[in-house]
């Protein structure tokens, strides 16, 4: 079975991991980089899976992922997205990819790498070569940095050389500098010393929301989170723009296509970056999205009270009661679903893209 459509080069709209893929595949709970700005751990520690920062650093197998089947989708799948591809989780990353791929899907596969893991999916999927693309995080070149920011992850010059090998196999290369964990000029030096080995490419973007996911209890955090603000400020996201923006194989990821909504920009004869912050920056914060579908939950019991009352009192219409309950108890739950993830988009982006701004 083959997968006709190209959906490396698809358009995509959405936000988040969905800005590169239409469909996610994890196999673990857990890793053991321990990025200090990880979106997966801030969202499993927010939501009980795991009770510290310290437990994600325990790899966990989720096995029914891994034995499943996976049919044919009509987008493109991303793996992982909530954990790395470590050796502890590489036997069953390969098992599942080569059913994914079996099935005829291209797929995505995002790590921080190590080279010895890329060296085995390199071995073992080079038949399905032509459905896939490797994109590997590289945020900085300079080792203090990334090994602060980035305590268990492979450093820049192993990722490099992971990068290096997977083109040389002649496997579809590419890189994601989100999170930029450097300036203006940093960005540059790592976008330079990155781009000979990349056949795709290279998708640049800020720090998201570090002080809701960088845990700035700790003063020594706060203070690197203080001074990423101050090397991602709106000057210095413009600079970068202006120096980048003509290359063939940049990408900019959400974070840094907000800055340049409106207006004219003297320097570049495009679109202005926007210097202020906006409503949609000060509204990202809210945890609208959370709260939906708990706080929907209680109009379910009036359904149950209709269905309780038509079997009591009214027996002759009881078929017809329980018709209506049958259909709106889904339709109930579908609605707060989809509220969730109204709300759940506005977390992105605010209220203001949903009035087209
Ligand atoms: S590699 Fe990804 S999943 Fe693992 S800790 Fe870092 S950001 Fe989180």
């Amino acid at each position: 079975m083959s997968n006709k459509n190209n959906w490396f080069s698809a358009e995509r709209t959405g936000h988040g991991t969905k800005e590169w893929a239409d469909y996610n595949i994890n196999i673990g709970k857990g890793c053991s980089h321990g990025c200090l700005y990880c979106y997966a751990s801030h969202m499993a520690l927010r939501f009980g899976r795991i009770k510290d920062r310290e437990e994600w650093l325990n790899e966990v197998i989720i096995y029914k992922n891994v034995t499943k089947g996976y049919r044919l989708r009509k987008g493109l799948i991303m793996m992982p997205t909530a954990h790395d591809v470590t050796g502890h989780y590489l036997p069953h990353v390969v098992g599942v990819l080569k059913k994914i791929l079996a099935a005829g899907n291209q797929v995505l596969i995002v790590s921080k790498p190590h080279y010895d893991c890329i060296k085995e999916i390199c071995r073992e999927l080079s038949e399905y070569k032509a459905q896939i693309v490797f994109r590997f995080t590289i945020g900085t070149l300079d080792p203090v940095v990334s090994r602060f920011w980035e305590p268990g992850a492979p450093l820049p010059e192993g990722r490099l050389e992971s990068l290096a090998y997977a083109r040389s196999q002649g496997f579809e290369t590419s890189v994601s500098m989100e999170p930029m964990l450097v300036g203006t000029d940093g960005a540059i030096r790592t976008f330079n010393g990155v781009e000979g080995h990349v056949s795709d490419k290279i998708w640049v973007g800020k720090m998201s929301l570090p002080r809701r996911r960088v845990d700035i209890s700790r003063p020594d955090l706060l203070r690197a989170v203080e001074e990423i603000e101050l090397l991602q400020g709106d000057e210095e996201i413009k600079r970068l723009y202006g120096h980048l923006n003509r290359h063939p194989k940049i990408a900019w990821k959400d974070s840094i296509k907000r800055h340049r909504k409106n207006g004219p920009d003297e320097a570049h004869g495009g679109k202005q970056m926007q210097t202020m912050p906006t409503m949609n920056d000060r509204l990202r914060g809210l945890d609208y999205a959370d709260m939906a579908l708990p706080a929907s939950l209680p109009a379910l019991f009036p359904l149950g009270w209709i269905l309780a009352t038509s079997v009591r009192h009214d027996q002759e219409y009881s078929h017809i009661y329980f018709g209506a309950a049958f259909i709106l108890f889904p339709a109930s739950y579908v609605t707060a679903y989809n509220c969730r993830n109204v709300l759940k988009h506005m977390e992105w982006e605010g209220p203001g893209m949903l009035k087209g701004e």
